[in-house]
């Protein structure tokens, strides 16, 4: 009988969470001291659960315990433990160590898994002082370029150097790390980051898709004028034609969202031109984010938006800038995530993820799933993030029973 020790779990969260800067709770920047410091007693506390640990090339940390067939390919579940400046006390950690204390149940109840169980600590999930995100899970999936690689930050130094510095061998990374059927499933528990599971009173959220992201520049042209001496009629105002195609957006995106996909539309960044307050506007950019649980509303929206747009006489441009295509969670692990909670009596719902997470990247060495535990109010990366030990209890037993299911199914 596989146990989770509720009281382990919470005490590690605190324990994990409380390597932060002292000065910027909770804060555990990749590459920092604080990282560092978590990460050695990460690696001590993956010993202790009778795990293998080693670092692969991109310095993610493995914690391997062998399987009884030989062969098989492993069971990995894991997630990251570098934080956001001024984030919260859940994201990644909360992955990781729902993980550790499977690991932690297998030893002592002396179980052996037909596959062999990887817990992963992903290098530098969040946002970096590089400029990339997810680090060490696009090494694993072949997906760090060399470009990203020789990126600097701040300081001057680069990715390749500090993933060096902290145990990796950046050279090894230009093929990838792993390949698909590497794999036998990856599955990743995480908070929510939104509200839709609270709202629910459910304790337990079945991904479906991780959102795709497609960043559009949108520009207006008309013509700078004398704000005074332009009469009303004779104005070719780009801002107002703007405020037009950012309410146009929200609108569209609101008409989208749910019918059945998750859709979210964000002009979050614009800059006007001349930006005086006596001149009429004559062009203003700006950045549409577009996030869909469907890459073919990610394709449709910019051509719906141009329909929506009547600006008259201005001009009104829309072109891609960047797109990542929607991640599909695998069904035999969604349905292996819905019958664990069905099994041990907790409600779920699918729903789609609006963040990006190591998941996307893990998608390409195996099927993968993402299990959701609520987070209060859907905040995150906010010192104020929070999750009650139930919760997380809660979320463990069902990543445990998921991943022992999936360990005779696979
Ligand atoms: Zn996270």
């Amino acid at each position: 009988m596989i146990e989770i020790d509720r009281e382990r779990l919470w005490r590690d969260i605190e324990t994990l969470a409380g390597f932060t800067r002292p000065d910027t709770p909770w804060t555990r920047r990749a590459f920092s001291p604080e990282y560092d410091t978590a990460r050695r007693w990460l690696k001590a506390a993956f010993v202790e659960a009778g795990l293998a640990v080693e670092l692969d090339a991109a310095a993610n940390i493995i914690g391997r315990r062998a399987g009884s067939e030989p062969g098989l390919p492993p069971l990995v579940t894991g997630s990251h433990t570098d934080t956001v400046p001024a984030g919260g006390r859940f994201d990644g950690i909360a992955g990781v160590l729902a993980s550790l204390a499977f690991a932690r149940a297998l030893e002592a109840s002396g179980t052996t898994l037909r596959h062999p169980l990887e817990v992963i600590d992903f290098l530098s999930e969040e946002p970096s002082d590089f400029g990339v995100s997810s680090i060490g899970s696009r090494a694993f999936a072949g997906k760090l370029s060399a470009e990203q690689l020789a990126m600097t930050d701040p300081s001057g130094e680069t990715l390749a150097a500090a993933i060096a510095r902290v145990g990796g061998a950046p050279a090894a990374l230009a093929e990838p790390l792993r390949r698909m059927g590497d794999t036998a499933a990856y599955v990743e528990l995480h908070i929510e980051q939104g509200r839709v599971l609270e709202r629910a009173a459910l304790p337990i959220g079945v991904v479906d898709h991780i959102v795709g992201i497609r960043r559009l520049s949108l520009v207006v042209t008309g013509r700078a004028d004398h704000a005074g001496a332009t009469p009303m009629d004779a104005r070719f105002d780009a801002l107002a034609g703007a405020a037009k195609v950012i309410t146009a957006v929200e609108t569209l995106a609101n008409a989208m969202n749910g019918k059945p996909h998750y859709v979210v539309a964000t002009v979050g960044k614009i800059s006007v031109s001349p930006n005086a307050a006596n001149a009429v506007a004559g062009r203003v950019e700006m950045i549409l984010d577009l996030r869909a649980g469907s890459n073919d509303v990610l394709t449709d929206f910019p051509e719906l938006l141009m329909t929506r747009c009547d600006l008259g006489a201005l001009g009104f441009e829309i072109a891609p800038i960047s797109t990542a295509p929607v991640t599909d969670c695998a069904p035999e692990v969604m349905a292996a995530i819905a019958a664990a909670a069905d099994r041990l009596g907790l409600g779920h719902r699918t729903l789609t993820s609006g963040a990006g997470h190591d998941a996307v990247n893990a998608a390409f060495t195996g099927p993968t799933g993402m299990i959701f535990i609520p987070c209060r109010e859907g905040r995150s990366h906010v010192p104020e993030e929070w999750s009650t030990p139930e919760q997380l209890y809660d979320g463990a037993r069902v990543l445990a029973e998921t991943l022992l299911a999936l360990d005779q199914s696979l």
